[in-house]
């Protein structure tokens, strides 16, 4: 079987929920190149793109900022994704209702193409954090049978658990 060398990653969820920040930092951690720092990334508003090389692979990484939903414009960048980032704000739970629904979309197309999920459990580094035991249950992560799935805490102030995402997509989307 060949590997590819080339993957395409489509980084999604609600607005301010990190994906600028974490994009920013994967750049920082796969090319040493140093991304924009935290401070100064406004929220999301159009399609970001990171291209860097991990474990010897080509990844391209969209970050659609906060389209989940599956408009025409963004169907071609789902139909075109080997691998699918779900960003959440863990310690933003008046809007878990709001990532739940984003975050079904995001699953159903993951489903209908058949490429491996993750979601990062963004921003634990906040006390008010809610753990990925809990969120699994909040989301119904059991339910997820059909595609290799991740539940990764992370964050994109420290960058803990930020490359063990990307090396757990790389590896299941290649
Ligand atoms: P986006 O709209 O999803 O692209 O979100 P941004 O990357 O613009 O981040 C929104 C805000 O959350 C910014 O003020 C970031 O500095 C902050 N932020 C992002 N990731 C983290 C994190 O892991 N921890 C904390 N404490 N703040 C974060």
């Amino acid at each position: 079987l060949f590997s590819k060398t080339e993957i395409n990653v489509l980084i999604l969820g609600l607005d301010y929920a990190g994906k600028t920040t974490l994009l920013e930092q994967m750049k920082g951690i796969f090319k040493k190149v140093q991304g924009i720092p935290p401070s100064k990334i406004p929220p999301t508003v159009g399609l970001n793109v990171g291209k860097m090389d991990v474990g010897g692979c080509k990844l391209t990484f969209w970050d659609l900022g906060g389209q989940v939903r599956v408009r025409s414009l963004w169907e071609k960048y789902y139909a075109d994704a080997h691998g699918l980032i779900f960003v959440m704000d863990s310690a933003d739970v008046g809007r878990f209702e709001e990532a739940r629904m984003a975050f079904d979309t995001v699953k159903e197309q993951g489903e209908l193409h058949g490429v491996p999920l993750m979601m990062l459990a963004n921003k634990q580094d906040l006390p008010e954090a809610i753990s990925t035991a809990d969120i699994s249950v909040q989301f119904d992560m059991h339910k997820i049978t059909k595609v290799a799935f991740r539940l990764q805490p992370c964050s994109g102030l420290t960058c803990d658990g930020v490359a063990e995402g990307i090396h757990w997509i790389v590896d299941e989307a290649k």
